[in-house]
Order: structure tokens, then sequence, then C-alpha cells
């Protein structure tokens, strides 16, 4: 039997299992660094599954991971579990329809993530086991990829520093290695603090902080010709002093995102808007506070280990969805918009010709596989994967879970993501990701090869941009 169909089998025994991981995960979704139900669920499965297990890595309560083996080499594989906000809908439901109103929901498929994820480092522990390979599989449980950075903080206290390889995937629409970079970013929150006063009758003894952030904001937004076009600067108020226009606002705060493709870049940008800051209390006779909640790198695809996994995705082929998996896309379909339908062209688009892409957007679920492509520009969002990949030769794949257009952090995607479609993407997933393992298993001078690429990009430098006295907060 070759390498794949022994993986193939392995993957196939534990997919009820899986399932049953990933469906009890997207049952309690939780928000980042407080994901202590969804933790417990993958923690007992990697108990179950004969990984040592290791909690509360970096201090984080929520981290973990799982360990079988021992010695060189360390495969890696990286789980998310993280859930969104206001995304609580109804599985396997193409109308919407939260679970609970307002609650949360798992509208960017982590608990695909995941449960995959250890589904590859089991059927890989396995076919170590079977055919008396030695060295180590590791699963990283990484919490709060969405909003506070997980990964990042692991990462600055040397969480991954004995990795030799990170595998990891997303749920998507198409089956692909992912080519491209993603953007740095810089989570900052600005407080401002005046003085309170009553606004008609004594309004000069009043210092704003509302108009503090206001201005803060008139600065950046002329500072935005002044820094990269790729650059991307975005604020929300979290804080806006009450509700009475009659009172002058005595606290403010804009919490702001300072994306560029690098670090370096979202580090020269990060001072100048800070000076805007600066100016604006200065101007309204306010005290300013610079908070830095949480920041990560840009993403780093590593060829080596990239075109590992897209042989081993290639190897393996198209997802062979099932009819009920056929039959429940169809019904998903009817839930997208137009502008929905031509985002999925646009992202077909990349892979295929404009006019195949026009026709196949309908097609709802899309098997194929395409081939990995090096890419030299950033995908417009950012990951705290970046920070593993500056430190360990990384990988990531897209795996179909939900069908194409379907948008992101969406409850359309929490629908999704406890589907039969999930189960069989994220299955497919598994089976790419393990694979991808015994490749380096198989050929050592990859892992040497991958790593020789990750230090020519960063000469061994990884310079964690979270300072050192941040802590995570959820
Ligand atoms: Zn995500």
């Amino acid at each position: 039997m070759s390498s794949k169909e022994k993986i193939i089998n392995l993957v196939e025994s534990k997919k009820d299992f899986f399932a049953k991981v990933n469906d009890d995960v997207w049952a309690t979704p939780e928000l980042g660094f407080l994901e202590f139900e969804s933790a417990k669920t993958l923690m007992k499965a990697l108990d179950d599954q004969g990984f040592k297990v290791e909690k509360g890595l970096a201090g984080i309560e929520t981290a973990f991971k799982g360990t079988w083996g021992s010695g060189k080499p360390v495969i890696s594989f990286l789980g998310e579990f993280d859930a969104l906000p206001s995304l609580s809908q109804e599985a396997s439901c193409n109308v919407k329809k939260p679970v609970e109103e307002g609650g949360n929901g798992h509208g960017c498929g982590h608990c695909n993530l995941g449960a995959g994820s250890m589904a590859a480092a089991t059927a890989l522990k396995e076919y170590m086991e079977e055919n008396n390979l030695p060295g180590t599989v590791v699963y990283f449980g990484c919490p709060a990829e969405e909003s506070g950075c997980g990964k990042t903080f692991m990462a600055r206290e040397g969480v991954f520093d004995d990795v030799d390889i990170a595998l990891t995937w997303h749920p998507g629409s198409t089956n692909s290695v992912w080519g491209m970079s993603s953007l740095a970013n810089i989570v900052v929150f600005f407080h401002f603090k005046g003085v309170t006063a009553h606004a008609a009758a004594v309004p000069h003894l009043g210092r704003s902080a509302l108009d503090a952030a206001e201005l803060m904001n008139v600065g950046v937004n002329f500072l935005r010709e002044h820094v990269i076009p790729e650059a991307r600067m975005h604020y929300a108020f979290t804080e806006v002093g009450g509700g009475a226009p009659n009172v002058v606002q005595d606290r403010a705060t804009v919490l702001y995102y300072i994306r560029a493709p690098k670090t370096e870049q979202v580090m020269d940008i990060f001072p100048r808007v800070v000076k805007c800051a600066e100016g604006a209390a200065h101007m309204t006779e306010t005290e300013l506070t610079v908070e830095i909640k949480t920041a990560l790198s840009d993403y780093i695809p590593n060829d080596v280990v990239s075109r590992a996994m897209s042989d081993a995705m290639l190897e393996i082929g198209p997802i062979e969805f099932s009819d009920e998996a056929k039959a429940f896309a169809k019904e998903m379909y009817k839930s997208l918009t137009e502008a929905d339908l031509k985002s999925g062209i646009g992202s077909l688009a990349g892979n295929m010709p404009m006019e195949e892409a026009v026709k196949r957007v309908h097609e709802a679920i899309i098997p194929d596989v395409f081939p990995y492509k090096r890419l030299n520009y950033a995908m417009p969002g950012s990951t705290d994967v970046g920070d593993v990949s500056y430190v360990v030769p990384t990988a990531q794949l897209s795996a179909a879970t939900a069908i194409i257009g379907t948008p992101g952090h969406s409850w359309q995607q929490t629908a999704q993501s406890k589907s039969v479609l999930a189960h069989e993407g994220t299955n497919y997933a598994a089976k790419v990701m393990a694979l991808t393992g015994v490749k380096f298993l198989e050929n050592p001078e990859l892992i040497v090869k991958a790593r020789e690429e990750l230090n020519a990009v960063t000469g061994g430098v990884y310079n964690c941009p979270i300072p050192k006295d941040v802590k995570p907060q959820p």
C-alpha cells in the first residue's frame, strides 16, 4: 500500500470521531482567550488519541499542545478554535436563523480548523507508529486568532522554537496552498481623558476627550496620503464618553488597526499615528494613553513546505463530495446574493479563466485542486500564522468546506461549519496535511532546505511585534 493510501485509510478510520470533535466545538462558540469549553473538548480528544497534553502555554489558559513521539524531526500542526461575536446561526440551515440572538458563532470555520489539524496529527502519529518511524508530532491548540493573536504571544514566549515544520489550513471554498503573504498588523487603543462640564452653562471649563479622538482621526485621515498605498488604517470608537450631548465628554477611546505588507512598515507608520494622537491631545488639552492590545507579523509562505503540501494535494486529487454534500451545497447556494456570487467569481478567477469562473460559480462546490503558485502580494487581511512562519518553515492550505461565494465572517459560514460539506472538506484537509508530514519524514533533506529558505528571508531573526510587557487580553 502506498503512503498516500495508508494516510487516506487512517484519516477515514477516524472521520466520525473528528466530525464529532468539530460539532462539539461548533456548539460552544467562544471568543478569543475565552475558549474554555472548546479547549477542553480538543484536549480531551488529544488525550483519547494518545497524545501527551500540556496546557497553559505562554501563560495563556486556552493555549495547549499535544505531543507524541520523541526526537527529531518535529512536525507540527496548528489548530484554531475561536468563534466570532454576533454570528450565531443554526447548523446546515440556508436562511438566517440564530441559535441565540446576538450570540457567538463559528463564522470563520475555526471549529473545522481545530478538528482537521488534529485529525492530521493523529493520522501522522499512527503512520509513524505502524512504520516504526522516529520523530515527534505536535498539535498546537492556538487560541484567539480572530482578535487576540494567540500564536504571536506563543511565538514571543518561544513555544514554537524546537519545531521543524508547521502545517496548517483554513476552511475555504477551493483547494489550494496559500502562495501569498498577509498583512502585518498592530492593534492599539488610544485613550483620551478630559474634563467633564455642563456643555451649555460652563463649556469653557470642559476639555473634551471626544473632540480629541475626532481630531486624531482627522489627522490620520490626512496622514493616509503620505503612507505607502498598501497600508491600511482603520478605527472604531470603543468609548465615546456617554450619550449626552450636553455633557462634555471626559473620556473617549479609539481602537486602531494599522496594517501593511511587512511588520517593519507597520512599525514605521505606528509612531506617526501616535503623533496624530499626541497632536489631538495637545489641541484639546486632554491626556493621552497609548495601549498596544496586540500585533502580528506578515505571513511568509515557505516554498519548500508549500510545494510539498501542494504535491500531497495533487496526489490525493480533488475532493470526492458525496451526493448528500452536493445536495446541501445546492440548498446553501440559494442564500447567496449577487454580490456574494461576484466575489466567488473573483476568488475563482485567480485559478481559472474568467469565462470559466463566471460559469462555475453556479456549481457551488468546487472539488478541483489548484497547484501552488507563489504570488508576490499580500492578501487583504491578517493572520497570526504569520508569526509562526517567521520562526518555523510553514505552509497552509485552503480546503473546500463551504460553497464558493460564501462571505467571510458570515452567518452562512456558521451554518456550513457544522455540515456534511464541512465534514468532508475537513477530512480532506487532514489527509493532505498528514501526507505532507509523511513527505518530510521520508525526505529529511527537505527539512534542511525549508530552514535554509526561511533563514535566507529572515536572517534567522524574529522580532515579535508585541512588546514584552503586553499581556494577552480578550
Ligand atoms: Zn479564520
